[in-house]
Parts: structure tokens; sequence; C-alpha cells
């Protein structure tokens, strides 16, 4: 990391910036927010301004990270719809064993992944043009930040990004968990097999467990795997350190 996103990064997590909150607490000064007029903390500033929140700074930092996990999970889905069809789960015999031998060791098994069932994943990733929901799944207004589907297996995964104050993780992840229910619900009561999967990257960096979850999930292992908690976290650190220095800025044009 470069020194300047170090020092951004090590302030704002001892919220120890220069915050119009911290400044009038240190120096009597206003504590307004530049943009919005109310008493402006760091997590005002990151998370809660409406004024940022209506002029999109904060979806531009969503789609950063947005964008990083969904080259990770295309990458896993191009390679897994690339392998050899999956074995029929009723196929598995019980191995033969010659008297008074013991039994042959397992060889290493594979681990399961969420993509194994199905060769035919398609992906929908809600960037720069505005989607809608697979029509062949169900009818909804509502579109995900990005959709897995299987048609031949009637699989459906729903993923869903935040990129919340780290200590509203918990509350973030509820939020949009009951947000997808109801899609899950029709989806399985037209036959598919549905999961919602919300994941968040804290706005300072800090990557979720339910985020590391899907990445293992889905098969990300060794290098790879840490390669996109690095990529996801950087996408996050780096956008909200510009947030930060566009902080009295009224003007926003996402970059
Ligand atoms: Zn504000």
């Amino acid at each position: 990391m470069e020194g300047r996103q170090i020092s951004f990064i090590i302030r704002a997590t001892y919220d120890v910036l220069p915050t119009p909150k911290n400044l009038h607490q240190w120096l009597g000064e206003d504590p307004s927010c530049a943009l919005c007029q109310t008493p402006a903390t760091l997590r005002h500033i990151l998370t809660g301004c409406k004024t940022s929140l209506s002029q999109g700074r904060y979806t531009w930092r969503h789609n950063q990270v947005l964008r990083q996990l969904a080259i990770t999970l295309e990458g896993r889905r191009t390679t897994n719809n690339a392998c050899p069809p999956p074995m029929p789960r009723h196929s598995k015999t019980t191995p033969f064993v010659r008297a008074g031998q013991p039994p042959a060791k397992p060889s290493a098994r594979v681990e399961a992944t969420l993509l194994d069932t199905a060769r035919d994943w398609r992906m929908q990733v809600d960037l720069e043009q505005r989607l809608i929901f697979p029509p062949e799944i169900i009818t909804t207004n509502l579109m995900p930040d990005l959709v897995l589907w299987s048609t031949s297996q009637k699989l459906l995964v729903i993923v869903e990004l935040t990129v919340p104050w780290e200590a509203a993780v918990g509350e973030a992840y509820e939020r949009k968990r009951l947000k997808y229910s109801d899609i899950a619900a029709e989806a399985e009561q037209r036959g598919w097999r549905a999961q919602v999967l919300p994941v968040e990257v804290g706005c300072r960096g800090f990557v979720a467990t339910s985020t590391t979850k899907l990445l293992k999930g889905m098969g990300v292992r060794g290098q790879a795997f840490r390669q996109a908690v690095k990529s996801m976290s950087e996408a996050a650190e780096r956008s909200s350190s510009w947030l930060w220095i566009k902080r009295k800025d009224p003007n926003w044009a996402a970059k």
C-alpha cells in the first residue's frame, strides 16, 4: 500500500482523522458536514451522509468492490463450466476390499463447491447497465447485485454486497437477507433451489466472514483466495479514501 493510503486507513480505524466532529472537539470548529450540514463523524462521511448517498458516492464505491468480486466469481464460473459433467450423486459405489487387507485410503477428495452439480451456470452482475432478474426464474422488479443460476439443475444463487461501516456489518447482512427472501421463496415455489448470500466488505477494507465463506463455497482457494480478499479490501479502502478527500467538494462525478 502507498504511504498515504496506509495513513488514511490507520487514522480511519482509530477515528483520529480531522472530521468536523473531531475538529469541533479538538479546536471548537463547526461540527457540520460540508455537504448536508448535520454533525459529521467519520461514519457519517463514509456511510451515513444523505447527500453523498443521493449523489451516488456510496454506489460508486460499492461498484468498485462488486467489480472485484464479480471478476473472481466469473473466473470460477467459467472454470467450473469447462469441467467434465458432474457424477450423478447415486453412482457412489462401495469399494472392493480384499479379505484380510485394510481398506484403501480414499484418494484426496476435492471439497464440494456451490457450483459442483451443474455445468451450465450463468451469471449476471448489476454493474454498468440496468439489468432485469432472469425472467426464466421469476418476474420481479428487484435486481440483486449478482445472480448465478443453472437452468438444467434449477439452482439459483443470489449474492448481495454491502460496503457498510464495520460495526454495522451484522445489520446489513440481516437487512439484505430479508430483502431477497421473497424472491428465493417464489423461485422455490417454481421448483428452483435458491440461496440468498448477503456479503459485506467494510468501508475501511475489513472483509467480513460472510464474504470469505462465499469465496470458499465457490471453490476459491489458496493464492486465488488471498488475491480475491486483497482486491476487494483494497477497492473499499481506496474508494473510501477518495470519498474522504472529496468530503468538502459539493460536486461529485463518479470517475
Ligand atoms: Zn453529510
